[in-house]
């Protein structure tokens, strides 16, 4: 297996800080991921599977192997009157392969257009956006347990999804995913029912919406809505919105009647983490190298920072802020190394 040594990661992902990586390798099959493993059972050293770089946060060198998932392959292996189901390599761009299936004309993943990533970590925190979530369209993933030492194919009920996490979250780093099943329909039923999606088809005086139509008006929405990566580093919504009981919310409404939340189940709520965001006064807010995007205060943006401790630093003062503000814990969605 080739590794390189003290590589930066500063290429490998989307916040561009300068920490490095002791090694470096890419993964390009299936016998590349248990050599990968080996290798760091052997030189006792942690492995990270590193997807675009979209959703970390690196705080410090990373000590061990930081591999980089780069399988590939889109594979049609079944088809019925009313669906397609695809086998795709988890090194494979996200927003490339839904664009694969809009220009197909199969359905259910339109609606994710334009989230940054790698199919392989799709499932992981099990993105959504306006109204999906890609779990729907999973059927099975194929990948390594590192617990078991064997190859498993996880169901989509064995991959416990909810909202931004999984079986893959909860057992951090127990599981490299090398491929994703995907089911998606033949004839799609289109969900336009965000406002944003409507808005926007409406502007664009689309009164009969296809695939194509609501892809591109999302990937036009996201476009307007959030930074470009490239410009201003960052990992898309920093904080997950947080789940707090019934009462909890109750009480929170009457001393803040503006607060937006939506309930998950009988006894519990979720809260805008946004909300909380400008609330506690952080949209357009910057220090230092910085700051809470002026659009969407979830967004924490780098102005050029040279380290990852930065943003962990600024995005502590949030969290305490909300806390104080509110009593309300948030939790970080991005990962942090
Ligand atoms: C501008 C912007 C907008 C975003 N919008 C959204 C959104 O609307 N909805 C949403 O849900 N997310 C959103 N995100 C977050 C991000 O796009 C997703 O989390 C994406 O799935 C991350 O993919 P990645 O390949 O970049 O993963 P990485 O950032 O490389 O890795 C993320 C985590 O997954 C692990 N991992 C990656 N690949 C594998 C693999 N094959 N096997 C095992 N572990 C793996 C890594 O170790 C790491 O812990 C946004 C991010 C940005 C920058």
């Amino acid at each position: 297996m080739h590794t390189d040594t003290n590589i930066s990661l500063q290429p490998f992902h989307f916040f561009a800080s300068e920490e490095q990586a002791k090694y470096f390798t890419v993964i390009k099959n299936k016998e590349d991921v248990t050599d990968a493993i080996e290798w760091c059972h052997e030189q006792n050293l942690p492995l990270l599977i590193l997807g675009s770089g979209s959703n970390v946060l690196f705080t410090q060198n990373y000590p061990g192997l930081v591999a980089k998932m780069e399988i590939n392959g889109i594979k049609k292996i079944n088809e019925s009157a009313t669906e397609v189901v695809l086998e795709v390599g988890a090194g494979e761009n996200w927003h490339h392969f839904v664009s694969y299936c809009v220009h197909k004309g199969w359905g259910g993943l339109e609606n994710l257009s334009l989230i940054p990533g790698t199919v392989g970590a799709s499932p992981i925190q099990n993105i959504g956006a306006y109204g999906v979530e890609v779990h729907e369209c999973i059927q099975q993933i194929t990948a390594f347990d590192t617990v078991s030492k064997e190859w498993v194919q996880l169901s989509k009920q064995a991959c416990k999804f909810g909202y931004r996490t999984s079986l893959f979250k909860e057992y951090t780093h127990r599981y490299i995913i090398t491929q994703v099943q995907f089911v998606l329909q033949k004839q799609p039923q289109l969900k336009t029912d965000y406002g944003a999606i409507r808005d926007m088809l409406h502007e664009k005086g689309i009164k009969h919406p296809n695939l194509e139509s609501v892809s591109n008006a999302i990937v036009q929405i996201r476009t307007q809505k959030l930074p470009d990566p490239k410009i201003l580093g960052n990992a898309g919504s920093f904080f997950k919105n947080p789940a707090v009981s019934k009462s909890q919310y109750e009480h929170l409404q009457e001393q803040f009647p503006t607060i937006i939340a939506y309930p998950i189940s009988d006894d519990s709520y979720k809260i805008a983490a946004g909300w909380l965001l400008e609330s506690c006064g952080w949209k357009g807010i910057k220090k230092g190298n910085v700051g809470c995007y002026e659009k969407q205060a979830l967004v924490i943006v780098s102005y050029g920072i040279r380290s990852g401790k930065e943003v962990f630093d600024f995005s502590e003062e949030i969290i305490h802020s909300v806390a104080n503000k509110f009593k309300v814990a948030l939790e970080r969605e991005v990962n942090i190394y």
